[in-house]
């Protein structure tokens, strides 16, 4: 399909991602069917718009008449059958690979014929995703970051099967977001991710290595490099916990030595020295 129009969008998963992405179609005048798998989930999702909605009118971004149009432009639902007359569902439930797998098998079958199928999982390969599906040519990965209505990139990641049209299709859908894609090929980390994570395993190596202070190798890389926060107080806020188990992902995909985790970060995962989660990381909270 070349000239695909998107009217409907569906979103899995009523979470951090997908009330993210359901605020960021509603504001832009498309209706959107958001399923979670409780009601008390789906309620927790439009509640989180209304209070981001709420934010914007209240800096007078946007009008008390836009937040009511976008909020009645949210259908919430615990039914899959609802998404039936979507044009493009976006896949944002648990990062869980067999919960993707039946997700989305559930909804190849149930999704009309010319739909485009995205996912925004941050981990998982696309080409293999797309292969359980019987819309290979139609599946594609739409990688959003958080907070979704505030960040401007979305990469498109094309799995090996992902045809042309869907890719136009979605990147033009991506810019009627107001948003600026970028078209990455499927592999571990996809682009943004792939260079980050890295970076932050090397600042812990040249910490552990005691060339210099946390708070002087975080203000090197804010002054020199012009980061709005350096690699450390980076990975507080990410979870150290996080940034091991995707140094582990492209250590085993890669079955390359460049990407091993640092030992100190390891040590500090093993501790609980999680970040602001548990209160300290490299820094103490
Ligand atoms: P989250 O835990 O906030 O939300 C996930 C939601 O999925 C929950 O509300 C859960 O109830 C729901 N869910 C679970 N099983 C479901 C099912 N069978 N059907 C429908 N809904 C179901 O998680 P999140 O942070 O929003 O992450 C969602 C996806 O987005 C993941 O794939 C994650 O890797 C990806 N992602 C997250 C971020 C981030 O910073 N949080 C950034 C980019 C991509």
């Amino acid at each position: 399909m070349s000239t695909q129009t998107i009217e409907v969008i569906g979103i899995v998963g009523a979470g951090t991602m997908g009330n993210g992405i359901a605020q960021a179609c509603a504001v832009k005048g498309l209706k959107v069917v958001m399923v979670d798998i409780s009601e008390a989930a789906v309620a927790k999702g439009i509640a989180t718009v209304s209070g981001s909605l709420d934010r914007l009118v209240k800096k007078e971004k946007i009008t008390a008449d836009d937040k009511a149009a976008a909020l009645a432009l949210i259908q919430g639902s615990t039914s899959y059958d609802d998404l039936k007359s979507a044009d493009l569902i976006i896949e944002a439930a648990t990062e869980n690979e067999a919960l993707k797998v039946k997700i989305l098998q559930q909804l190849d079958g149930l999704m009309a014929e010319h739909a485009i199928l995205a996912t925004n999982t941050s981990s998982i390969s696309i080409t293999k995703l797309a292969a359980v599906t019987k819309r290979a040519d139609r599946f594609i990965g739409m990688h959003f970051f958080n907070p979704v209505p505030m960040m401007a990139l979305v990469e498109i990641i094309r799995g090996l099967q992902t045809s042309d049209a869907t890719h136009d299709a979605v990147k033009a859908m991506a810019e009627r977001l107001g948003k600026s894609p970028i078209t990455v090929k499927n592999a571990p980390g996809f682009v943004v991710n792939r260079i980050l994570v890295p970076m932050i395993n090397e600042a812990f190596f040249v910490l552990a290595e005691g060339l210099s202070t946390p708070e002087d190798i975080d203000a090197g890389m804010k002054l020199g490099c012009n980061h709005p926060i350096g690699p450390l107080a980076l990975a507080d806020m990410v979870g150290l916990d996080v940034c091991l188990a995707v140094m582990n992902v492209y250590f085993e995909e890669f079955a390359d030595s460049k990407y091993r985790p640092c030992p100190l970060l390891k040590e500090m995962v093993a501790a609980g020295f999680l970040g602001r989660k548990t209160g300290k990381g490299v820094y103490t909270y």
